[in-house]
């Protein structure tokens, strides 16, 4: 079924390869949609995606990839490659679920189609040489897996690099936003909160100013950019003057430069709020911030294309149309990659939502999957066959730094 059932010898052109690709893919069908059903329904969290892993692992050793499991120190990770030398092209999989809310942002069907792509792009590689990679990347949701595997030099050697997102939308160009994460805690002084208020420090208050500083603060920044957080700890009990009060928050901004300027703005809402409260801030930036999407268009265009040839109508760049952060950002700023998103849902309906959990299981959920994968392997191929498309993406990788 997969590529190298085919006669080597044969002297395919592009669109012969290309053909083939939709028939291995046509042809796992079955089997992809069973996986995605399965890791639908057995949702885990992020680096806790034993099974999900496990399952891409023995579907791609089975149709001949060499795999290496745990991949960069991460036990969820994995490599696996057919072919060998350059170029390098890698399909990345995502598959952490949601607390909650399961697959609510539909990671099931990036893994399966990234593995579907992979297998059905046997051909291309039997055909042109070079490598194709699937690179399993967990914890997407909030732990950066693939900032993690990006400091651990997975992407090193690896020249062009997508994955296709389930969303609303059929585009090739996604914007993301930078993101940081922030951890907040207000130490302030327990007192009974009738009887010896005056003896209280509180440090709720001085959370609930801070939440009031950032709302301010909210009208006069850039558009698109996002600030937004939740308290983790608000208190003991009513009576109580809260004596610790914590909290996590977002910050969020289209470009690295401007992220840094709110972040200290943001800051400030809090060193403002311990000041007038008396409550003692302490504060700690994650070292995972999420960077934004660097877009290729070259490499976009290719991938609009085949998605066209397939029956897709693609949406044109929007780059005012914003999503919320991926690790894929951080991923495309060191090798020339797409993160396209394809629609199992209408608009109505969004990410991290039980309808979205329910869309990713559904019969509009395979169709994407299937033409995801084709889609991506078709592009591979391209990538592969024709070094001179590969050197037009190198080329704007670089002129976009
Ligand atoms: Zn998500
Ligand atoms: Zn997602």
């Amino acid at each position: 079924m997969s590529g190298s059932k085919l006669d080597s010898k044969a002297d395919f052109n592009m669109e012969q390869v290309k053909a083939a690709v939709k028939q291995s893919v046509e042809a796992q069908r079955r089997e992809l949609e069973e996986l995605s059903l399965k890791i639908h329904k057995n949702p885990e969290l992020a680096m806790e995606e034993v099974k999900a892993s496990g399952w891409l692992c023995d579907y791609l050793e089975h149709y001949g990839f060499k795999v290496e499991r745990g991949f960069c120190q991460l036990p969820t990770a994995f490599r696996a490659s057919y072919g060998k030398g350059k170029p390098v092209i890698a399909f990345l999989a995502e598959y952490d679920a949601l607390p909650g809310l399961g697959h609510g942002c539909g990671h099931n069907i990036i893994a399966t189609s990234s593995v579907g792509a992979g297998v059905a792009g046997k051909v291309a590689v039997d055909r042109f040489g070079g490598c194709l990679q699937v690179m399993g990347t967990p914890a997407e949701e909030g732990m950066g897996g693939k900032i993690l595997l990006a400091q651990r030099g997975a992407f090193k050697n690896v020249d062009a690099t997508m994955l296709v997102h389930p969303g609303t939308r059929d585009t090739a160009l996604m914007q993301s936003l930078g993101c940081s994460i922030l951890d907040v805690e207000f130490w302030g002084k327990s007192a009974h909160a009738a009887s010896r208020p005056e003896q209280g420090i509180n440090a709720l208050e001085a959370m609930i100013m801070a939440f009031n500083a950032i709302n301010s603060l909210r009208q006069h920044i850039k558009d698109r950019c996002r600030i937004h957080g939740i308290i983790t700890d608000g208190g003991q009990a009513a009576n109580i003057v809260p004596a610790h009060c914590a909290g996590n928050f977002m910050v969020r901004a289209p470009d690295d430069v401007y992220l840094e300027d709110l972040k200290a703005r943001v800051l400030d809402c809090f060193k403002g709020a311990a000041l007038a409260s008396g409550a003692r801030l302490e504060y700690r930036w994650s070292d995972m911030t999420y960077a934004p999407i660097r877009a290729n268009l070259a490499l976009a265009e290719v991938f609009t294309r085949n998605m066209e040839s397939l029956g897709r109508r693609m949406e044109p760049y929007d780059p005012l149309k914003s999503m919320g952060s991926t690790d894929m950002g951080n991923v495309s700023q060191l090798v020339p990659a797409i993160h396209p998103s394809i629609a199992i849902a209408p608009t109505s309906i969004c990410n991290h939502s039980p309808e979205f959990a329910a869309a990713a299981a559904s019969e509009e959920g395979h169709q994407a999957l299937l033409i995801a994968a084709a889609a991506m392997s078709m592009t591979a191929a391209e990538l592969l066959g024709q070094p001179g498309l590969l050197a037009k993406v190198k080329e704007e990788f670089l002129q976009s730094s």
